[in-house]
């Protein structure tokens, strides 16, 4: 019986990763409405991979210390209503009224400029490298310039890795992000399904990143921003922090000299250097402003 259960452990542990993803996009093409309507195509994937990342949190735990208490659960559970649901849709809605008026006023030939012909897996994986190469370059800027350091360093105030933490982002951060990840994508007027996939698979991957499963990439950590290497980027340590930028791959940081991944040993100490950074949702808001509050 245990042994079953040592060989089950392990099953998940290789297999759990293949599996989402795979689950994620076969949900999203077979809950698409013929109305062009991708909300429900885009929420369920990634509730239903949700469900699976909590329940191996639960059956192959990385570290027993991580386990969230009622103040993580109340200043992340912020975090998603605030910056990671209501500002997105006010960003979209902005984005819509101005952004893309003003554009489409300009009259350009912006069909020509992106491959509406390829399929839609070329697309896709297209879309991923450039939106993750804008974001590396914010990502690793944001850890060397400290106006930017001083807004990513609310991302950085996790102490402990779980699955709802990936929501951590100041709202400014977020609307910077906002503008490499979607908007490039809706003045080249890609269509919704490519992006709403965009947004399922990067999704996932996210909750993948921060959860505090066991999970095991092998080769596939020379391909995404994984779980494994992610950790290392919220290391205490700079020389080990300053590390795997990337969001969805970790390609651009292969070809960077960023790749960090050190077989022989975990991390150790999560979080920045300063020990009274603010670790409630107000004081964050805040602590971009304030001075000295952390070192890049
Ligand atoms: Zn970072």
């Amino acid at each position: 019986m245990k042994s079953f259960l040592v060989t089950f452990q392990n099953v998940v542990r290789w297999g759990i990763y293949p599996l989402a993803m795979t689950l994620a996009t076969v949900l999203f093409f077979q809950l698409q409405t013929s109305d062009g309507n991708f909300l429900l195509a885009t929420v369920l994937p990634v509730w239903a991979c949700l469900a699976l990342i909590i329940w191996a949190e639960w059956f192959i735990p990385f570290q027993s210390e991580w386990k969230p208490k009622w103040q993580d659960w109340k200043l992340d559970g912020t975090y998603v209503i605030f910056i990671q649901t209501i500002l997105p849709q006010v960003l979209t809605w902005l984005s819509a009224l101005f952004v893309l008026r003003w554009w489409s006023g300009l009259d350009l030939p912006i069909h020509q400029w992106w491959p509406h012909h390829w399929s839609i897996g070329w697309q896709e994986i297209s879309v991923i490298l450039i939106s993750d190469l804008l974001r590396y370059g914010l990502h690793r800027l944001s850890h060397t310039w400290t106006p930017l350091w001083k807004l990513h360093a609310v991302h950085h105030s996790v102490l402990k890795m779980y699955w709802l933490n990936t929501a951590r982002f100041h709202p400014v951060e977020k609307s910077l992000q906002f503008l490499m990840d979607v908007l490039p994508f809706m003045l080249l007027g890609i269509s919704e399904e490519v992006i709403a996939l965009h947004l399922v698979l990067y999704g996932v991957n996210g909750f993948f990143q921060h959860c505090n499963a066991d999970v095991r990439f092998g080769w596939l950590n020379y391909i995404v921003s994984s779980t494994e290497l992610h950790r290392w980027h919220h290391s205490q340590h700079a020389k080990e922090s300053n590390n795997n930028y990337g969001n969805n791959v970790i390609v651009w940081d292969l070809l960077f000299g960023t790749f960090y991944w050190p077989k022989d040993r975990s991390v150790t100490t999560l979080g920045l250097q300063n020990p009274t950074y603010p670790q409630r949702f107000w004081g964050q808001m805040k602590a971009p402003v304030q001075q000295d509050i952390d070192v890049t």
